[in-house]
């Protein structure tokens, strides 16, 4: 591992005001369940990381709307089981217990979670070419062992997927991410906090140096509605989803009135298909529908060479959601 300046700032103003060095990373570090294991692998070098454990960022709140503040600090384990998350948004609270494992969870945070890395293989080996570690020296998964990565929303430079579970929930449920940076405080959608690889993989984020995530808010519960998330992977526990889905649905007089949902496992970000969600709005739950909205959700998938079986299994998983989800109704 590489020498490193480290910064422990006890304010949310000092912590904001830190100029980014003029060379090499700058990165903040809470549970470090990413960051450490991939500077111990030579894929993160910073210059400069601070720590900001000791920052007033770990409550949960509610908002005067009737939504729900959770700060950047509040550990995995902990959003999981709040009384608040388990009433109202029980999608994020399964989400999060189907990730990692309980010591992990005990670790990780709201806002490391949300600026998880991929865990495409070549982008943990030095030795390979990464577009996405090392811009402009190419892609060596789209010829390789692809069979977790990407089948939506990748291009010819980048094809990894996003492994969060956290992340697809809270695109299902609408968050909103909230940034500040020397005294400037905004705000940013959830679906548009995950960029496209395109031409430039190495942008994952909407951010500038220095920004630092203080809290997510989730949009008030939608009364009636059910939720779920559900995983598919190789094995039970202590794994990467290579499908999952996270439902909000609403159902009255036999009519769904409300359809959100994300995919993961699947994309470059967790995916929401608005065609598919509107093609849900206003019909009768069927098993004919719920294959109907599928197939839309994973219109344009472009497998590789070992990834195919992604399509229908991505397929089968949404429509399992909806299933589930209709049945709790
Ligand atoms: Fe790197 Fe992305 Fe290609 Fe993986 S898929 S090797 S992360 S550029």
């Amino acid at each position: 591992m590489d020498n490193f300046h480290f910064s422990r700032p006890t304010t949310l103003t000092e912590a904001t005001a830190i100029t980014p060095p003029p060379t090499g990373a700058f990165r903040f570090i809470a549970g470090g369940t990413t960051l450490v294991d991939l500077m111990k692998l030579g894929v993160e070098t910073p210059s400069l990381i601070v720590d900001i454990n000791t920052l007033p960022l770990d409550t949960i709140e509610p908002t005067p709307d009737g939504g729900l503040k959770i700060g950047a600090l509040v550990r995995n384990s902990a959003l999981a089981q709040h009384p608040a998350v388990l009433r109202n948004y029980a999608v994020l609270s399964q989400a999060l217990l189907s990730g990692a494992s309980p010591q992990l969870r005990n670790m990780a945070t709201t806002g490391g979670n949300l600026m998880q890395r991929t865990r495409c293989i070549y982008f943990r080996d030095t030795v390979y070419a990464c577009n996405k570690r090392t811009p402009g020296s190419g892609c060596s998964a789209i010829d390789g062992h692809n069979r977790t990565l990407a089948i939506l929303g990748a291009s010819e430079h980048c094809i990894a997927t996003n492994p969060s579970d956290m992340n697809v929930a809270l695109t299902a449920l609408d968050a909103t991410v909230h940034v500040q940076n020397k005294g400037r405080e905004r705000t940013i959608p959830i679906q548009s906090f995950f960029l496209l690889p395109g031409d430039t993989p190495h942008l994952e984020h909407p951010l500038e140096p220095g920004d630092l995530i203080t809290h997510v808010t989730l949009p008030p519960p939608i009364p009636g509605v059910q939720t779920i998330y559900l995983k598919l992977r190789d094995r039970a526990s202590y794994e990467f989803a290579l499908s999952s889905a996270a439902v909000v649905l609403g159902i009255s007089d036999g009519k769904i009135h409300r359809a959100q949902f994300a995919m993961g496992g699947i994309a470059t970000r967790p995916w929401r298909s608005s065609e598919a969600e509107h093609l849900l709005q206003g019909r009768a739950p069927s098993a004919a529908l719920f294959r109907q909205a599928a197939e839309t959700a994973l219109h344009g998938a472009h497998p590789r060479s070992e990834n195919g079986f992604k399509v229908e299994l991505a397929k089968r998983c949404l429509v399992r959601a909806l299933t589930l989800a209709t049945k709790t109704a």
